[in-house]
């Protein structure tokens, strides 16, 4: 699959882990289209990639979702790559998590990532072409504090392997990303003391950037991965071994 005009649609994309990997899949010439739920802040950000466009969509909205990939395909072309990004934490110890601590992040980090994948896959199968790209997390092994959002991600982990099985016979493939600990306004949000222990835990000694998850995404995206599925690529420096 060649970057050169390919539609790239990265949900999340206003600002963190999102804008970065639509930063770095607009440099290699893809044509990337920015979603998100903050309208101001997407279009914003698109502004500053020339040539890039976006869509405010609430990942969680199902029927939203699906008119956004028919405007996408219709006004701006086939969709040759969705990365699935969008992401919230409500991270609490469990005997103290609401139900609406649960329910609010399993709507958005699950099933708004099987709300993309949904349907984006019927045009991909059509082609017989395609990459999908979710965003897990290292937390999806298990992490204190954050008994919803390790569930979410493990989620996310079932999907793609799933989903690389079903979709392997039409030469899509279907891949998951966990970052580490990246510097992005949801990590910047943790108490400092947090933010200090957790970068102690990196053995490459430092936190990771959005572009160092975006250059991973676009090998997925490429050509040089066209034999990988379903496997989950940790970029975290070393931070889960
Ligand atoms: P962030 O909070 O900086 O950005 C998340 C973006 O998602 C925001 O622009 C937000 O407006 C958007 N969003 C939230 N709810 C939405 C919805 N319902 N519909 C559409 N857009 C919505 O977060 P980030 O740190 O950049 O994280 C991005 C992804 O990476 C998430 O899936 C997160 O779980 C994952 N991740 C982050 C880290 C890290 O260290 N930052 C580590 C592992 C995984």
């Amino acid at each position: 699959m060649t970057a050169v005009n390919s539609v790239a649609v990265v949900t999340g994309a206003q600002r963190g882990i999102g804008y970065g990997i639509a930063q770095v899949l607009h440099n290699r010439g893809y044509r990337v289209v920015l979603v998100d739920i903050d309208e101001a802040g997407v279009q914003a950000a698109s502004a500053t990639l020339a040539g890039s466009a976006w869509r405010a969509v609430d990942v969680r909205d199902y029927a939203a979702v699906a008119s956004a990939v028919s405007s996408i395909e219709e006004d701006i072309g086939p969709i040759a790559v969705l990365v699935n990004n969008a992401g919230i934490n409500r991270d609490r110890m469990f005997h103290r998590m609401s139900e609406a601590e649960w329910d609010a992040v399993i709507a958005v980090n699950l099933k708004g990532y099987f709300n993309w994948a949904r349907h984006v896959a019927p045009g991909m199968r059509a082609r017989r072409a395609g990459r999908i790209i979710n965003i897990a997390s290292a937390s999806w092994q298990g992490n204190v504090g954050q008994a919803n959002y390790a569930a979410s991600k493990a989620g996310v982990i079932g999907l793609t392997k799933t989903l690389a099985k079903e979709l392997a016979p039409f030469q899509i493939t279907v891949n998951a990303i966990c970052p580490g600990f990246i510097e992005t306004p949801m990590t910047r949000a943790m108490p400092e003391a947090a933010f200090q222990q957790m970068l102690q835990k990196i053995p490459m000694g430092r936190i990771g950037t959005p572009e160092d998850v975006g250059r991973v995404v676009a090998f997925l995206a490429s050509d040089d991965s066209q034999y990988v599925t379903g496997e989950v690529i940790a970029v975290g420096g070393g931070l889960v071994l």
